[in-house]
């Protein structure tokens, strides 16, 4: 650290670009302590980040070291300055990003967002292609929600299932919705997190901009990635909507008795906290009535739930980038959802899904457990 020279200009122009609460770090350690790259030895340290933004210091760039951070905050909650780490790790992104050096597997996935309206570099008619042999309405006048299906639910061919499992469920419980379709582009939360915060503007202005000429006033996100973006940054760009994560609306009709369950399924079910359901916005309880709805109270913890949940390690832009097999936070998480002794692994986000799949295979535990979404659960036992 020593042989850096601290340039405080730096230091200023981060705080002006978000990390309004860097200085306020007493460099005690919290949040490197909480840090789920702690637990694999990695080579991200989040206090070490911190203080070389608070120096103004040059060396940060590699992506292990900016781009480690999956964003999970974890040690936003413990941090006992208030420091708002995100922030800070966005800014230092968005330094990097305004220079054209962020990691070219990112600019892959922003370059599609920026051409396709995805990050997955799939054609922009393709992303209705989930539809096909289903019964979809279009949002139109009078319809009461506009589905948003998270651009990974639209392509990747197994998260595919989650939207059309929302269909079913939606239509049985006769909820009225729509979606709108080609016209949709990526909700960019992951956009901004990579440090693309021109992209994710016009991005997120061109979705407001579409929704508010649609006429919609409610939106049921099936990521809670969107369900983040569209509750806490399109509001400061114009976009007011009465936003849900499904798993909050399904729990609410199963309350009232909208939706019927015809089945209960007989298997033990754990379940995986994602980050940007319950750090990010506090919903445990919902994802938790719903599988204890289905499996008539089966559900068993695994060790590190709630606001210690696990990350996956998909978030911050993480899901796009290559992770060392020995650093992978989701093979551990595979692990843990074993040792209940549960064959079914339930989560409530796209992201959670991709990569507790891949660890699935990778641990070679597919004979042991199977990973579900919790609107296929449902879907299952209508
Ligand atoms: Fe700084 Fe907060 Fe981390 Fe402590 S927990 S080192 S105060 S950012």
């Amino acid at each position: 650290m020593e042989a850096l020279t601290p340039l405080y200009e730096v230091n200023e122009a981060l705080v002006a670009m978000g990390a309004e609460k860097l200085n306020l770090c007493m460099q005690c350690g919290m949040c490197a302590g909480s840090c789920p790259w702690r637990i694999v030895d990695g080579p991200f340290n989040i206090r070490r980040l911190i203080r070389m933004a608070q120096l103004g210091v040059e060396g940060y760039e590699s992506d292990d070291i900016l781009y480690g951070c999956t964003t999970c905050n974890k040690c936003v909650l413990k941090c006992p300055r208030g420091v708002t780490i995100i922030d800070v790790v966005r800014a230092m992104r968005a330094m990097i990003a305004e220079t054209g050096a962020i990691p070219s597997v990112l600019r892959t996935a922003t370059g599609s967002v920026h051409s396709n309206g995805n990050p997955w570099s799939e054609p922009r008619e393709k992303r209705t292609a989930w539809m096909q042999g289903l019964d979809v309405p279009v949002f139109g006048e009078g319809t009461e929600y506009f589905l948003f299906v998270c651009c990974t639910s639209a392509y990747d061919v197994r998260s595919q299932n989650i939207a059309k499992s929302m269909v079913k469920v939606l239509s049985a419980a006769g909820v009225s919705f729509g979606v709108i379709g080609e016209e949709e582009n990526c909700c960019s939360e992951s956009v901004r997190k990579m440090g693309d915060e021109t992209l994710f503007a016009n991005t997120a202005e061109k979705n407001i901009k579409l929704f508010k000429e649609k006429g919609v006033k409610k939106i049921i996100a099936t990521s809670p990635h969107c369900y983040t973006t569209f509750t806490k940054e399109y509001p400061d760009l114009g976009g007011e909507f009465e936003v849900v994560h499904y798993t909050q609306l399904l729990a609410r009709l199963l309350e009232e008795g909208k939706l019927k369950l015809s089945k209960t399924l007989d298997k033990k079910v754990t379940y995986h906290d994602p980050c940007y359901l319950g750090r990010h916005n506090d919903i445990y309880d919902e994802p938790r009535a719903l599988i204890s709805a289905v499996t008539g109270g089966n559900l068993v913890e695994m060790k590190r739930i709630r606001k210690e949940s696990l990350c996956c390690g998909a978030g911050g832009g993480r899901l796009w980038m290559e992770t060392k097999p020995e650093w992978r936070f989701s093979d551990l998480r595979i692990h843990e959802a074993c040792e209940t002794g549960a064959p079914i692994l339930a989560t409530a986000c796209p992201y959670c899904i991709s990569m507790l799949e891949d660890s699935r295979k990778t641990v070679n535990k597919e004979d042991e457990i199977e990973i579900k979404d919790i609107s296929e659960l449902i879907a299952e036992a209508l």
